[in-house]
């Protein structure tokens, strides 16, 4: 065949909505402090490594991971508080718990949903799987617009509804009055996701049992655990079960299964880490506000900010420059005019982020 002939298959079979699609772009952070990612800045104190290593040369790496892997479901009822008759479903990071959800509920002219400036795979694993994806505008203070929200519901009917709580990219959560209009308002089902509970007082995982189109998603990547790649989601079991056939039977792999385990067994390392960063936030919190800066409220362990009298790209760019690779939001939503983001880290890395954004705001 042809490159001509080839290419020209390409573009005949694939999607035209995916043809239109830019692959999801990560940047090359090579000798870069990374703030970009709302990664947990800490690793483990050696002597947990080294217990952690022990475990790990125990792992039948020549076997099939355990499918079912009661022994990690029931170590995160424990750490959760998660009631017995709650079932559980486990992805590879919730980006796969939101792929599991959507190909439960596509179908031609189904819609999901979400306030916007939202989690960008809510709507790019819409898209992957042909659904109409319905972005609801936050209102000025990213709260959700109830009447625009409610108004959408009514009229596009969407099967799916994700709430970040707290928010990203925007660090705050929605008010809990609106939520409950949106779901006692939802014809489908609705995902509370809490990917940063960590850093919250906030917990809505009791809602899963106080509603029945109310499912609550977790996930170990902003507590520490980026690089495992484990999703939870919680809810009543008739959602659960139905969920779990699409599950890929070994989707959690052996190496995931007992380095979560052993993480869940030292849960108290990684809450002192969280609450640290949750303390660390809000010293940051009290510097940015010297500099000439919109400085948004957080829930979670990052910022978002917006330049007053500065281009954002502008900014970012010279950041990175001095070594610190942040989030440049502008452009991507119109109420994120401006708007960079960037993760709490150590104190350390916060000095250079400062040190950075100061400069580039001179
Ligand atoms: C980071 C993030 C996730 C993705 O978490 P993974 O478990 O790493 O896939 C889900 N939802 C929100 C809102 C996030 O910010």
């Amino acid at each position: 065949m042809t490159e001509k002939a080839l290419s020209d298959r390409v573009a005949a079979l694939i999607r035209p909505e995916l043809l239109a699609l830019k692959a999801y772009h990560v940047p090359d952070d090579t000798g870069l402090v990374k703030l970009d990612a709302m990664e947990n800045p800490y690793r483990w104190p050696p002597e947990m490594l080294e217990r952690w290593l022990a475990v790990l040369r125990d792992v039948s790496i020549n076997r099939y991971p355990d499918a079912g892997a009661a022994p990690l479901k029931s170590r995160l009822r424990a750490a959760f508080g998660l009631p017995e008759q709650q079932g559980i479903l486990l992805g590879n990071g919730s980006d796969e718990l939101i792929q599991i959800l959507t190909m439960a509920l596509a179908a031609p002219g189904r819609c999901v949903m979400a306030p916007e400036p939202a989690f960008v795979m809510y709507r790019m694993i819409s898209t992957f799987l042909g659904m109409q994806f319905a972005g609801v505008p936050l209102d000025a203070s990213f709260d959700i617009d109830e009447a625009a929200t409610l108004e959408a519901i009514a009229q596009q009917q969407p099967v799916l509804i994700f709430l970040a709580m707290p928010n990203n990219p925007t660090g705050n959560l929605f008010s809990t009055e609106r939520v409950e209009k949106i779901i006692a308002a939802a014809p489908g089902l609705v995902i509370l996701d809490e990917a940063y509970t960590a850093f919250t007082d906030a917990d809505y995982l009791d809602w899963a049992q106080r509603y029945d189109n109310v499912l609550v998603m977790r996930t170990l990547s902003k507590v520490g655990l980026a690089g495992l790649r484990l999703g939870i989601l919680m809810g009543n079991p008739v959602w659960i079960d139905e969920l779990e056939k699409l599950r890929m039977p070994y989707n959690i792999n052996a190496l995931t299964q007992a380095s979560a385990c052993f993480a869940l067994d030292n849960f108290s390392v990684l809450r002192e880490q969280s609450e640290i960063i949750r303390r660390e936030r809000c010293a940051l919190q009290q510097s940015l506000a010297a500099l000439p800066l919109k400085v948004w409220p957080s829930e979670a362990n990052f910022i978002l900010v917006q330049c007053l009298n500065h281009d954002a790209p502008s900014v970012a760019k010279a950041m990175k420059d001095a070594g610190v690779l942040i989030k440049c939001l502008h452009g991507v939503h119109p109420g994120l005019e401006g708007a960079l983001r960037f993760t709490v880290g150590s104190p350390e890395e916060n000095r250079q982020l400062l040190a950075a954004l100061t400069a580039a705001l001179s």
